[in-house]
């Protein structure tokens, strides 16, 4: 039989190929793709409203009488239509107009219309609204309902879809929409079928209880988000499934390295350390590729427990590639690694994009004939040319930063291509519990959640940058104590270069203005050998101050550095600041972090800096982070089209994860619904999926 997904669009009366294309855009392809493009809003023109109760920001209906027309020559001209009901008055501005549209909005003449109330020089207006002169009587009772607005692609109108969706609506009849939920879950949850829901959002019947359809509250909308959440939570298990379908090699520890290892730590593991160790090393032992997610705050020791994954691989005769975001993280395990590792006969080898030449071969050499038991390095590790004798466990560093092609990418690799590597994934970036079972459903996840012991609060403050001076005295104040301090300039321009002249701006200008301290600079586009020399010049205490660009965001590590300075820190986000301030309070000494801020602060700037004075727990700081700026910023991932969502809103329907956590497994086994529900919300992004 014949289904809408095998119905092109091109059925539909006044679709020709030029409007095909278009529609291609939005991923619109057959009469299913058309009836599952929803509505992601809806205005209410159902109802007149009076003028007098309009504020800033509303959306209605107005209805009124013409009391003046005036062009207005200002900046730009315009014509400007003041309508007044019982109740008050507003205009309608219109920068673009003809002769009859003047000729037509006289004094006198009743006029409705539909806008968006903005603040003018005359008060409330409308700009450019939708309007009838003379109008009809408005609909009641059966036609009045709300009207769907639905995302566009440039050449498409409103009007334009809502037509063909009512088109596409005329086929459910016959074709009705493949219900793929079982019977038992739309009773429990009380949800209407498929055709019937998706019937409903696009056009809502007058009797549909406006306020719930608004905010996205009607069950026949709510069934769809449930859906949608369970085809994205479908999706990455399917993933989980294929690479747990292949063979990895079980990694069964040998000798005494990780006591050597353990022995030579100037510290012991923390409790939280030690428990997911164990769960890293249950893992590990096993046939079938490891998939786990490690969380832990800023300094909570996330490279002991990466160096103790890497000694499980290597002592059962492994390889292990470390992969990290940035030159100068990838950098800093290196030398990490470097003094753990080498004194127990460990063989270390560096690869990053700038590596070049003899030194490159020669690194991939070590790597392919297995002379290397670690590789470090940037995303260089997993280009190509780079092959390894016998890779078994790939650490990823701070993975939210990487997109999810890398992930794959990297799945290729393991030993004789044949068996899959394990993989630990690490995120300095703590993710709100729901937002990591949603957006890491591939994953296992473990939790560092303690911090070594000794660790002293940071005080945090927010300054506006007309106290500049303040801020560069007490920087003088803690060197002078010897004491060092972090000045990280956030920058406007996008430009690599630009940023990096700022920096080497402020730094001069710091180097003059503290004449008796040591001044170093850091920024990306330092080569890796100055960056490093740098940050070794830091470390070791012969730089006071380190002005630096976000590149110090992750990682760096140098206890005894209690001060940091933020400029302009409006313009990072939470996650970002936090891990900036994660930079200094590892040491003795008490810490404090300056966020220089430009003012006047946005409503949403200040509540970020609030949040991050407040708290200086990452979990806490990740799920404010969730409520201001929204998953796909939280993740990082906003360009990969993760957790891009038709219908659903991440904090609005976050009450579903937990339920559809517990149903997917066992709807795994179904393939037909499996793939069915992916092609239906994910579509042509499938392909991010396919291993
Ligand atoms: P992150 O989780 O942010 O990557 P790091 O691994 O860089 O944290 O660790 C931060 C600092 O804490 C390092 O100086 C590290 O040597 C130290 N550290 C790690 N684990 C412990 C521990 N159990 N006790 C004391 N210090 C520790
Ligand atoms: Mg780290």
């Amino acid at each position: 039989m014949t289904s809408l997904d095998d119905i092109p669009v091109t059925q539909l009366k006044g679709v020709g190929q030029a409007l095909a294309d278009k529609l291609a855009r939005l991923e619109i392809r057959s009469l299913q793709d058309l009836l599952f493009h929803l509505p992601h809003r809806y205005e209410d023109r159902t109802r007149i409203v009076p003028i007098g109760s309009l504020r800033i920001g509303d959306v209605g209906v107005v209805e009124g009488e013409v009391m003046k027309a005036d062009l207005v020559m200002g900046r730009r001209r315009s014509l400007q239509v003041t309508l007044r009901d019982s109740s008050g008055f507003l205009v309608m501005r219109f920068f673009h107009f003809n002769a009859a549209q003047k000729n037509q909005l006289t004094e006198g003449r009743r006029v409705r219309c539909f806008g968006e109330v903005r603040p003018g020089r005359a008060g409330l207006e409308f700009y450019h609204p939708e309007y009838l002169v003379d109008p009809p009587p408005m609909p009641s009772g059966e036609q009045a309902t709300l009207t769907p607005v639905y995302p566009l692609t440039e050449g498409i109108q409103q009007p334009r879809v809502r037509g063909l969706c009512k088109q596409a609506l005329g086929y459910l009849q016959r074709y009705p929409i493949r219900e793929w939920l079982p019977e038992s879950l739309l009773s429990d949850y009380q949800l209407p079928g498929i055709s019937e829901a998706v019937e409903l959002v696009h056009m809502p019947p007058a009797s549909a209880p406006v306020h719930q359809l608004m905010e996205g509250k009607h069950p026949a909308q709510q069934r769809l988000v449930m859906e949608e959440l369970l085809a994205h939570q479908l999706s990455l298990l399917k993933v989980r499934r294929q690479i747990q379908a292949r063979e990895a090699l079980p990694l069964l520890p040998t000798g005494d390295l990780t006591e050597r290892f353990l022995d030579q730590l100037p510290f012991r593991l923390t409790g939280a350390q030690q428990h997911v160790m164990t769960e890293i090393r249950q893992d590990l032992s096993q046939p079938v590729p490891m998939l786990r997610l490690v969380q832990g705050d800023v300094g909570s020791g996330k490279t002991v427990v990466a160096a103790l994954a890497a000694l499980q691989a290597i002592s059962a005769g492994t390889q292990v590639g470390l992969m990290a975001p940035t030159e100068i993280l990838a950098e800093q395990h290196y030398q990490n690694f470097v003094s753990w590792l080498e004194p127990l006969g460990i063989r270390v080898a560096w690869l990053s994009g700038k590596v070049k030449g003899r030194q490159r071969q020669d690194a991939l050499a070590e790597v392919a004939d297995g002379r290397a038991n670690i590789v470090i390095g940037t995303h260089a590790l997993f280009q190509q040319d780079v092959t390894f004798d016998r890779l078994a466990l790939v650490i990823v560093d701070e993975q939210h930063r990487f997109g999810v092609h890398q992930r794959l990418a990297l799945r290729e690799k393991g030993v004789g291509g044949r068996l899959a590597p394990h993989q630990l994934i690490m995120t300095a970036t703590p993710i709100p519990r729901t937002l990591a079972m949603s957006a890491y459903a591939d994953l296992d996840t473990s939790v560092i959640d303690e911090l070594p012991p000794g660790r002293k609060p940071i005080e945090t403050i927010a300054i506006p940058d007309s106290r500049r001076e303040e801020v560069i005295e007490r920087v003088r104040k803690a060197c002078e104590e010897g004491r060092q301090a972090y000045w990280v300039c956030t920058l406007i321009e996008e430009s690599e270069v630009l940023q990096c002249q700022a920096a080497e701006v402020t730094a001069q200008e710091l180097a003059d203005r503290l004449p008796g301290l040591n001044v170093g600079l850091v920024h990306g586009r330092l080569k890796t050998a100055e960056k490093a020399a740098m940050m070794e010049r830091f470390k070791s205490g012969e730089l006071d101050l380190l002005v630096a660009t976000t590149v110090i965001e992750v990682g760096v590590d140098v206890p005894n550095a209690s001060l940091i300075i933020i400029e302009n820190p409006e313009r990072l986000g939470l996650a970002q600041l936090h891990q900036l301030r994660g930079r200094v309070g590892r040491g003795e000494a008490a810490s404090f972090c300056a966020l220089m801020y430009h003012p006047p602060l946005s409503m949403n700037g200040k509540a970020r800096l609030q949040a991050l004075r407040e708290s200086q727990d990452g979990f806490v700081i990740a799920e404010k982070d969730l409520e201001i700026r929204g998953p796909g910023e939280v993740l990082g991932t906003r360009q990969t089209g993760m957790m891009q969502f038709r219908l659903a809103e991440f904090e609005r329907d976050k009450g579903w994860i937990e339920a559809i956590r517990e149903m997917a497994p066992a709807l795994m086994d179904n393939t037909p619904l499996v793939d069915g529900l992916i092609r239906r919300w994910l579509g042509e992004r499938i392909r991010y999926g396919d291993v």
